[in-house]
């Protein structure tokens, strides 16, 4: 018989989501008028806007015609949009050919540990979106698991005490280093001064860093860097990973990107990008055409003025979410709301209560579901993550409940 890969035996249980929705059956089950409203996803619900349907649409049509029918195509991505990318969002700091083009940011971040494999270092934020540490588990990077986390995991506590930056002198020399701006769960964004240390530290300690920026489009103040490439240092050190998903709606379409400068090395001097070339080529088969069709859409004029406006849909959520929450009854129990209006997510501290305390509470008292932040990782506790993914009368109405909740114990 062919033994286990043992990445899969020291995979923890997924814990967190499996777990929101079996409370949130089960209160269903014994309530079953309860009409529970959901602020717990990070999955887009509004509509794909209308100039870009029509290009998916109309591509979709084409592929129906001989003339206009086409097989695969480049495997890292259709030339226009690769170039496309490189023009709208990284003028003079990435070119075309440093663009790669997938099927979405999970796949890509799943991916790229083939390139560094069992032997690299992990260093992650915690809390932290789940699949940088699972998909290092995978591969054998991360080691096994006691109750402090995975052996070959450096956890870096983002916590209201340093600001959600982590301390990087925890970081080891040569390490893999996981960073999420603006930050699922905790919607810290990394002002340009953090971003830099960040970088400067990577290249004095030959650290690379994985930069996921899925939520870029949701930075609204000028001033915080928008991509880590807008530290220039960071195309020695660096690889973003991106995607249409929370950009375009394309969640359930399937668009992503990433961007491996020329710069990237490995120890032995060989281009990190030629060896992600040869992932995206050998691996993967390029990503649906008719989707790319959708991303060319999304990037031009019309399209750039539809995704401001979807992503605005969901800051104006977000705005509304966090006047509830800020609100009387909130501030008297002691309650932190962490939320600059560049993210999605509202993290917000019960002091005195644990993570999964205060979600049952919640669900049970105003029928909302959240996201237990202590699922997210042990500097996670105490919190609990509001996403403003939803629909405007359903997340008005959650807040017309939660305005009521009593929290004093
Ligand atoms: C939603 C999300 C992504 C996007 O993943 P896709 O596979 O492109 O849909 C990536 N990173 C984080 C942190 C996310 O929350």
């Amino acid at each position: 018989m062919i033994e286990r890969n043992e990445g899969f035996e020291n995979l923890a249980a997924g814990y967190l989501f499996p777990e929101v929705a079996k409370r949130r059956r089960e209160y269903q089950a014994s309530h079953p008028d309860a009409k529970i409203i959901s602020l717990g996803i990070g999955n887009t619900t509004e509509p794909l806007t209308p100039h870009i349907t029509k290009a998916l649409v109309d591509y979709a049509q084409k592929l129906g015609t001989p003339e206009g029918y086409s097989g695969y195509g480049d495997e890292q991505g259709n030339a226009e949009l690769r170039a496309k990318i490189a023009q709208v969002l990284y003028p003079d700091m990435a070119s075309a050919d440093e663009v790669f083009i997938s099927d979405g940011a999970k796949c890509d971040i799943a991916r790229i540990q083939t390139l560094f494999g069992r032997k690299t270092k992990i260093a992650v934020q915690d809390p932290a979106y789940p699949v940088y540490v699972d998909g290092s588990v995978v591969v054998g990077a991360a080691g096994k698991s006691d109750e402090n986390g995975y052996q070959g995991v450096t956890y870096l506590p983002c916590t209201d005490e340093n600001g959600f930056f982590p301390d990087l002198e925890k970081i080891p020399a040569n390490s893999l280093i996981y960073f999420c701006s603006p930050n699922n769960p905790t919607g810290a964004t990394a002002t340009r001064e953090q971003l830099k240390k960040l970088v400067d530290f990577a290249n004095k300690n030959g650290c690379i860093i994985i930069f996921d920026a899925a939520y870029y489009a949701f930075i609204r103040d000028e001033k915080l860097p928008r991509t880590i490439f807008e530290i220039p240092e960071a195309r020695k050190c660096a690889i973003e990973i991106n995607s249409f998903s929370k950009l375009a709606g394309f969640t359930g379409v399937r668009l992503g990107w990433s961007v491996v400068p020329s710069d990237l090395k490995f120890a032995d001097g060989s281009s990190v990008k030629n060896d992600w070339n040869r992932v995206m080529t050998t691996l993967f088969n390029g990503a649906s055409n008719i989707a790319q069709a959708g991303g060319m859409a999304a990037l031009d004029e019309e399209g750039q003025k539809e995704t401001k406006a979807l992503v605005d849909y969901y800051l104006e959520n977000a705005k509304l979410m966090h006047e509830t929450l800020t609100g009387k009854n909130f501030q008297d129990a002691g309650v932190k709301v962490y939320y600059t209006g560049d993210s999605p997510y509202l993290w917000v501290k019960f002091p005195g209560w644990k993570s999964w305390d205060i979600f049952d509470k919640i669900l049970d008292e105003c029928n909302v579901v959240t996201t237990p932040g202590s699922g997210f990782g042990p500097a996670g506790e105490s919190y609990v993550r509001f996403s403003s993914f939803g629909h405007r009368n359903d997340v008005k109405e959650a807040c017309q409940r939660l305005s009521k909740l009593v929290l004093a114990k």
